[in-house]
């Protein structure tokens, strides 16, 4: 749009339009009009893009006519939800002056601003999904980022200084609204992501950022919160907390503390490793086949979000774990009868953010009741536990009869979507109200009475009274009556048989009714937003009750999970190493048809490094995942796929696992590759694991296998990192002769008649053969290219001096001896050169030279 439009070229509604698009000008302006939200202008053209509608155009008054773009009321919740999904922000104007009463357009004013950080409508967020909003700060020293859930409250902040940590971070929030300084540096950490809003630094004041949280929390100073000196993150949290409430335009009862998030509680996941080990989301940005598609069968949407939180933030307080496991243990006698109440319970934890933001819907009330009706028996079920933590979230759970009670006597059992056309409050609540709606209903003895009355006084036995919508309450008399009315009677409609009338006591009894129901809604509204009033002291105990009965889901469902998948509790040990027994990969284990083999793994600190060979398609990526995997479950306090596990202390996973061009950024595979390795070689210690598979791919032979040597001296010399190295340098099998805490182990693989079947077992000590163009032949590669590259094979061997050491395996060659001759060859046996004429002799060799360059 032109910023210096001309008003007065404009009709009086366009000029209401500008002004207050004025004042939106980054976001979409939904513009009321009757029954629809209007767009105009560039706002009509990106709508109608986005949401697939028709542009229009309106006529102006002078100049070009405007685009135009419209969406119907009743449907705007859609729309809204696909734009928020987009990462738009909405501002909704409405219509609030009374079109009858005014003079120029009616009056009109933005009413809420939508954003997809902040939504907390239960239509515009994905049930399973945290839907965060964060704000990010970065001066000279590194970066200060903060998130807030608005529909639970929680708001953390972090600090890093470097860029693979805030990757990381990133990754791990993944924000659907992204607030940054405007001269944030690293744009390319975040330049792909959906809900970026630059916003200005003096936004990022330290000292109104502080001021905004104190005034927010209620308290002097944030020392309580031990944020005091993490001044990059508390800028980020002063810019965020004045977003939401410039868009929100309400209090935010419900965010009453600032929780800092520390690396050194964590076991720690970069991006990478978040990404390959494919916990919530596959390699294809889907969720089938995640960890988390496995594991998370909770009862409530809240439970999957704190299921799914747990999953991307494994602890390394054991004390934390070991409660998780007790109650596991304990829960598992209770899974069948816990957990059809939980479902029961839903998704309290986003019906009290409504609540503390006054946007709660009757049902939401509904429900908040139909949740705490339930508590009691729950309260039953768990009144035998034992382990401390479950005894903790029971008491954290507690029981809110007197709010049950309250709801019960104020909601009826099903109430209506909306509180405007009332309906909500029940009968028996309020003794006015139940007054005034029988007066509305018309259901007193006073028509009955006035009836009786009139038919006896005037003699007249076919009188009656009746309503309707048109006329209001009439006296009915039949035509043959008709000359018995009294002069009082006013004539208000003629039937075929009949006279209406009407008398002025009727008409004053009309009106009575009528603002009877006026009244009763405003009542009705008073006392429901009284229910707000009733609620809210108690919002800090009933948002902790909802957050325990969430975990309560977690710790129950892994319960299940562990009984059906048929998970053991690992024993977490201060004792350097990971010692599994049967450990099985949690995904494929359940997506392969044939049964799946399990594998030990044996790591400590004399064992540090497992350089792992075998063939293609053995197992190696899968061997290695699930022991990252099998870390991870045991650092979030679950259960895990093995016969047994014993884990020491871990503090970071990092893996480097198939190479993918990451497009988006312009690096190639090797550059990734790279940039990943340099990752770990600087941040691992001997407390990590570390997953290296195939590095040195992207790049010649020599400069791999060199880049790769020396990648697994660091780790196994300096660094000591417990390390997966799964290698198609043959070379490096030779490493455990040179280097202490090294070994070989490979994956199995037989070769039986002309293919190979692989075991997937792994055992100790280097493969004895190398089985790529055996494995090529199975995936379909043609013969004459095999035969070729088993050609080109030997030639490389006999070239090279050190033909030994380059471990390519004469074996294979055996296998393809038996392929298929060529054209060439089949055609060559057939020739008798005795029969041959020399003319045809020669013919013969012209027509083989052919086949020869036609191969
Ligand atoms: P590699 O990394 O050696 O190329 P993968 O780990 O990708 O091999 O495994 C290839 C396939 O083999 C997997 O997709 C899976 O179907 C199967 N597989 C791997 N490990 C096992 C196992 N332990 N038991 C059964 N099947 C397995």
């Amino acid at each position: 749009m032109n910023d210096n439009v001309n008003l007065d070229n404009h009709t009086p509604m366009m000029q209401q339009y500008l002004k207050l698009k004025a004042q939106h000008q980054d976001i979409l302006l939904f513009y009321r009009m009757g029954d629809f939200y209007e767009l105009f202008y560039d706002d009509a053209k990106k709508a109608s893009q986005l949401l697939d509608i028709s542009l229009t155009k309106r006529g102006a008054s002078a100049g070009e006519p405007i685009p135009m773009a419209g969406i119907p009321y009743h449907a705007v919740d859609n729309y809204l939800a696909k734009l928020i999904s987009l990462g738009e922000s909405v501002a909704i104007c409405e219509q609030v002056g009374d079109p009858a009463t005014s003079k120029g357009p009616v009056e009109r004013k933005v009413v809420r601003i939508v954003t997809p950080g902040t939504v907390s409508d239960e239509s515009l967020l994905e049930e399973k999904r945290d839907n965060l909003l964060a704000a990010l700060y970065q001066d000279k020293t590194g970066f200060g980022y903060a998130t807030l859930d608005i529909s639970s409250g929680r708001f953390d902040i972090f600090e890093c200084t470097d860029r693979e940590t805030l990757q990381a971070e990133l990754q791990r929030t993944d924000p659907v609204e992204l607030l940054h300084i405007e001269n944030f540096i690293d744009m390319d950490l975040i330049a792909q992501r959906h809900g970026l809003r630059r916003r200005p630094s003096w936004e990022f004041e330290l000292d109104t950022a502080r001021q905004q949280l104190n005034l927010q929390f209620g308290t002097r100073d944030l020392t309580g919160f031990g944020v005091e000196n993490d001044t990059k993150a508390l800028r980020a949290a002063g810019c965020l907390l004045q977003y939401v409430k410039d868009t929100q335009r309400t209090a935010l009862p419900h965010i009453v503390r600032l929780s800092k998030s520390s690396l050194d509680e964590c076991v720690v996941l970069d991006a990478a490793t978040r990404r390959n080990l494919e916990i919530t989301e596959n390699l294809s940005g889907g969720s089938d086949n995640t960890l988390a598609a496995i594991l998370d069968k909770t009862k409530t949407a809240m439970g999957s979000r704190m299921l799914k939180r747990w999953l991307h933030s494994p602890i390394r307080d054991q004390h934390i774990l070991t409660n998780r496991q007790a109650s596991i243990n304990e829960l598992q006698l209770l899974v069948s009868v816990l957990q059809p109440l939980l479902r029961k319970i839903g998704d309290i934890e986003r019906v009290l953010a409504r609540l503390a933001l006054r946007t709660a819907k009757p049902r939401d009330f509904a429900r908040i009741r139909d949740a705490y009706q339930i508590l009691p028996k729950l309260h039953e079920l768990l009144a035998h536990v034992e382990s401390p933590h479950l005894l903790q979230l029971k008491n954290t759970i507690n029981q809110f009869d007197q709010i049950a009670e309250l709801l019960t006597q104020a909601i009826i059992e099903s109430p209506p979507v909306l509180i405007r056309d009332g309906g909500v409050i029940a009968t028996g609540y309020h003794e006015e109200l139940d007054e005034l709606r029988l007066l509305a209903d018309g259901a007193s003895h006073y028509l009955e009475q006035l009836e009786i009355r009139e038919r006896t006084t005037h003699n007249i036995d076919t009188l009656k009274i009746g309503f309707n919508a048109v006329h209001g309450y009439y006296i009915q008399v039949s035509r043959g009556q008709s000359h018995l009315v009294p002069i009082h009677y006013t004539r208000r409609q003629t039937l075929k048989n009949a006279e209406r009338y009407i008398i002025p006591e009727l008409k004053e009894y009309e009106d009575k009714v009528l603002t009877s129901k006026g009244k009763a809604l405003a009542l009705e509204k008073t006392l429901y937003d009284e229910l707000f009033d009733l609620l809210l002291p108690s919002l800090g105990p009933m948002q902790a009750s909802a957050t325990a009965l969430a975990e309560l889901d977690v710790l129950t469902n892994l319960a299940e999970r562990a009984y059906t998948l048929n998970y053991t509790c690992p024993h977490l040990t201060d004792k350097p190493g990971i010692h599994i027994v049967e450990g099985r990969h949690p995904v494929v284990e359940q997506v392969i048809s044939e049964p799946f083999i399990a594998n030990p793994v044996k790591l400590f600190p004399e064992r540090r490094m497992l350089i792992i060979t075998g063939p293609n398609m053995g197992g190696k990526s899968t061997y290695m995942r699930q022991t990252a995997l099998i870390v991870l479950l045991a650092y979030i306090g679950s259960f895990v796929p093995a016969a047994q596990a014993e884990i020491g202390p871990i503090d970071r996973i990092f893996t480097r696992i198939g190479a993918s061009d990451d497009l988006a950024s312009g690096r190639s595979t090797f550059m990734v590759e790279m940039t990943e390795t340099a990752n770990i070689l600087h941040n691992a210690t001997d407390k990590s694991l570390v997953l290296m598979d195939e590095i040195g791919r992207g790049t010649s032979t020599y400069d791999g296998l060199s880049l790769a040597w020396a990648c697994a001296e660091s780790l196994s010399k300096n660094i000591k990192a417990m390390t997966l190295f799964a290698t198609h340098y043959f070379e490096l099998t030779q490493l455990p002769d040179q280097l202490i805490g090294v070994h070989n182990v490979h994956l199995d693989a037989v070769e039986h008649d002309n293919t190979i079947a692989f075991m997937h077992t792994v055992q100790e000590g280097a493969a004895s053969k190398s089985y790529g163009i055996a494995v090529a032949g199975l995936a379909g590669v043609p013969q004459p290219v095999l035969k070729r590259a088993k050609q080109k094979l030997r030639e490389l061997e006999h070239l090279s001096k050190q033909a030994s050491a380059s471990q390519v395996d004469k074996s294979q060659l055996t296998l393809l001896d038996d392929v298929e001759p060529s054209e060439v060859e089949k055609v060559l046996a057939n020739i008798d050169p005795d029969s041959l004429t020399p003319k045809a002799a020669l013919e013969q060799l012209y027509y083989l030279k052919s086949l020869l360059s036609s191969s």
